[in-house]
């Protein structure tokens, strides 16, 4: 109410000439008059009003007026309204307790006009005093509560903008030092004088920590204080829950003059049921109160960093598991090609000895198309591995390209004879140059020539077709076969994946053919694309590759021929510590009329050409004890050694591969499984 507001005066009495008498004594006040001729009326005015003063006479037909204080007062809401008696009495009064019945006055009847009013304006007043104190206190109320909201608020607004950019900088980087330091940084000096992020990345993995330090110099207490904390360290990873180290004075550190810790707060980091860790949080008897009130803000900061944490664990350990599967492959790819030389050199021994025998010709020209795609699939693996841990060169030269193509046609042209496929080559008008590494190129035309007709009906048709379009040369395969659904037509070039992978649809295939070709495209800073309209529409694949005018054929290299040395005698010397494949080799240069020994370890080896002075030595590399490249070397060393033609039987055949073998004086470096009619032209020309 404000001060103008008129107030309310209740007169009680059951003669309406008295009411009148009152009306006109009080009408000079100037406020709101209200009357009740019983006790029942007034209380029920009582209910619905608020009144200053109630004037109420005491004697009174049916309820008195005693009796109607009592009600009054014990209404809640009127429990404090001033009550004034009118009594012709004042005994009577006295004697009924009018003050035990609530009355805080009295008037003696008949009344004095000026007495009265001046008795009410008293409680007239009072009231509007009380309205008014109120008032400013509900005010007063409402200002702070105001205030506090908005303290609330920007506290709320302080926090998340605080958390935001702290997802912001934890989610910047996958490496977990890194991730750690920023952490320790974020709390540095907001939250801490000094904050220390240890953790512990498996359950057997050691407990690493972090750093950050408000001021200089605290710094170099770094390794004594993780080693001091480490018992509360390790118990709040243990417990999962924060813990206040109880006497940080006798830390060695914070007995240091400058540095006085008062307070550490080991917080856990908790993720996935697991607690990954915990950041710690130091600080000096003047921060703390002003960091006291961040406790939430600690939880909430711990809770998201333990989910950054857990993350970058998450991909390290996929990245781990993906690192020692890229090793196995490795070594699942080597260990498997092993096996094929001594197997094929067997299978030439067979198709030599029994050139009269069908069915055993037929057989072995059976075992020589298996053993031909499993060397596909093994070399593949090998280059899928070797392009996984970078461990791949490309050789680049000028390449004619009908000659690259030529030879890929060569090498798949028996599964579109044994398909009965038509297969239509379209070179254009001139010869193309590419730069490029031939072996590469010729692999990436075979590979989608080899697809083309795997994923093609018998009798369906491929074409090859060549063309120089701008500053392109492009190269396209295209088939009328299965085709392929679009939305596989972008992860067919992803690592293992074939469209239809139930067994019985099986085409024979690992799935990595094409991931090969587009990363050996690529390394050719070309492009492959594939266009299909879906199932049962074929499919065509583009390669290109930047064209350069100014590379002609002229510019090609003739092939090299591989050694020009004069041959003492026929005498060879197989080295080998796989005996198998020594003795198969043996067995078959045995057959084209050579004079063959055998050694299984470079030791041996080294004896037995001291021995034999051998004509030509063919060696394997990767032998235990002494390998290949030891063994050339110390027979490069001897006078007659430098005559002997060493050729390197290797399952190694990257760049640095050949270089070594070069400097260990290997006259030719032939990569496992080998042809043995290459074998045989080296060792009699
Ligand atoms: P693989 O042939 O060993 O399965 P690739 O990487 O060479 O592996 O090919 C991946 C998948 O792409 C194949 O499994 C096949 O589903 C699909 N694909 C490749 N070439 C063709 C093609 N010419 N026609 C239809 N589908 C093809």
């Amino acid at each position: 109410m404000d001060m103008h507001e008129k107030v309310k005066i209740l007169v009680v009495d059951d003669l309406s000439e008295k009411l009148l008498v009152y009306r006109t004594v009080l009408e000079e006040l100037n406020e709101e008059l209200y009357a009740a001729s019983s006790g029942e009326e007034a209380l029920r005015l009582v209910l619905k009003h608020d009144f200053a003063v109630i004037l109420l006479d005491v004697n009174m037909p049916g309820m008195d007026g005693l009796e109607t204080a009592s009600l009054i007062r014990k209404r809640f809401k009127s429990r404090y309204t001033p009550i004034i008696f009118v009594t012709a009495f004042l005994d009577e009064f006295r004697s009924q307790q009018g003050y035990a019945h609530g009355a805080v006055d009295y008037i003696l009847a008949p009344i004095d006009p000026v007495i009265l009013r001046a008795k009410v304006k008293v409680f007239v007043d009072l009231f509007r005093m009380q309205r008014e104190v109120e008032r400013r206190a509900a005010e007063k109320v409402l200002l702070a509560e105001e205030h506090a909201k908005r303290l609330v608020a920007e506290e709320a607004h302080r926090m998340s903008s605080f958390l935001d950019q702290a997802s912001k900088v934890l989610s910047q980087t996958l490496e977990l030092p890194e991730i750690m330091n920023q952490l320790a940084g974020l709390n540095v000096p907001k939250l801490a004088e000094a904050c220390i992020v240890s953790v512990q990345p498996s359950s057997e993995a050691g407990i690493i920590h972090r750093g950050v330090w408000k001021h200089e110099g605290m710094e170099v207490f770094e390794e004594t204080l993780c080693n001091q904390l480490l018992p509360e360290i390790k118990q709040t990873i243990a417990s999962s829950k924060p813990m206040t180290v109880e006497e940080p004075s006798e830390l060695k550190w914070t007995s240091i003059a400058e540095f006085p810790i008062a307070e550490v707060l080991v917080q856990p980091l908790k993720a996935r049921g697991r607690t990954l860790g915990t950041i710690t949080y130091l600080n000096m008897a003047e921060s703390l109160k002003e960091r006291n009130k961040n406790h939430t803000l600690i939880d909430e900061l711990s809770s998201r960093a333990a989910v950054a944490i857990d993350n970058v664990l998450l991909l390290q350990h996929i990245r781990e598991t993906d690192r020692r599967k890229d090793e196995f492959l490795a070594i699942l790819a080597h260990e498997l090609r092993n096996p094929l030389a001594p197997l094929r050199n067997a299978l030439s021994i067979l198709q030599m000895k029994e050139k009269e025998n069908i069915a055993v010709q037929d057989a072995s020209a059976m075992i020589g198309r298996q053993l031909t795609q499993m060397t596909r699939l093994v070399d593949d693996l090998l280059d899928v591995s070797r392009i996984t841990s970078g461990k791949i060169n490309l050789n680049f030269e000028a390449v004619d390209l009908h000659t690259t193509v030529m030879t890929a046609v060569e090498a798949t042209r028996h599964h579109f004879v044994s398909r009965q496929q038509k297969l239509d080559v379209l070179f254009p008008p001139q010869r193309l140059c590419l730069k490029a590494d031939p072996v590469r190129m010729t692999q990436i035309i075979a590979n989608l020539l080899n697809n083309a007709s795997k994923y093609t009906n018998p009798e369906g048709v491929i074409t090859l077709t060549i063309r120089q379009q701008n500053q392109l040369i492009s190269i396209s395969v295209k088939d009328n076969g299965e085709g392929i659904p679009s939305h596989m037509q972008r992860r067919i070039f992803e690592l293992f994946t074939q469209v239809d992978e139930s067994v019985e649809k099986s085409h024979g295939g690992l799935g990595i053919g094409l991931t090969l070709v587009k990363r050996f495209v690529e390394m050719h800073e070309g492009d492959i694309e594939v266009y299909s309209e879906g199932t049962d529409k074929g499919s065509e694949f583009i390669v290109s590759f930047p064209y350069d005018a100014s590379l002609q054929v002229a510019d090609v290299p003739a092939p090299e021929m591989a050694h020009n040395t004069a041959l003492p005698s026929k005498s060879v010397l197989v080295v080998d510590d796989n005996v198998d494949s020594a003795d198969s080799m043996a067995m078959l240069l045995e057959l084209m009329k050579m004079e063959v020994y055998t050694a299984n370890n470079g030791t041996d080896a080294l004896d037995q050409a001291e021995k034999l002075r051998p004509a030509v030595i063919l060696l394997d590399i990767g032998m235990p004890g002494m390998n290949g490249y030891e063994v050339a070397k110390c027979i490069r060393e001897k006078a007659w050694g430098q005559k002997t033609k060493i050729i390197a039987l290797t399952g190694w055949g990257q760049e640095q591969d050949r270089i070594q073998s070069k400097t260990a004086g290997i006259d030719v470096h032939l990569v496992k499984p080998i042809n043995i009619d290459q074998v045989r032209e080296l060792i009699t020309s």
